[in-house]
């Protein structure tokens, strides 16, 4: 798994994600953690429990392939929400 590689592209859709589900400040809050995030060593936080003011991980699953492209998701074990990341195809 490339997952470094693959930051960029989770962030991008984390973002989006909290943007269409929080406020903007809770778009610049989730940017502030995740710049505190030391890639490879940190675990990602969930975007959904981020908005309910708790932190827990996401752990990544394989990579699944979709009718146009390739994405990855990412699940928390904590509230269930999956996110799927694109990383082909986009
Ligand atoms: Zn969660």
């Amino acid at each position: 798994m490339d997952l470094l590689r693959e930051m960029p592209l989770v962030y991008r859709e984390l973002e989006r994600w909290i943007l269409d589900n929080g406020q903007p400040d809770d778009a610049k809050r989730f940017d502030a953690r995740w710049r505190g995030i030391r890639p490879g060593v940190d675990r990602l936080p969930c975007p959904n429990c981020f908005l309910d003011g708790e932190d827990h991980p996401l752990a990544p699953m394989d990579i699944e392939k979709g009718v146009l492209l390739k994405f990855r998701p990412w699940s928390c074990a904590y509230c269930s929400e999956r996110f799927d990341v694109p990383i082909e195809g986009t």
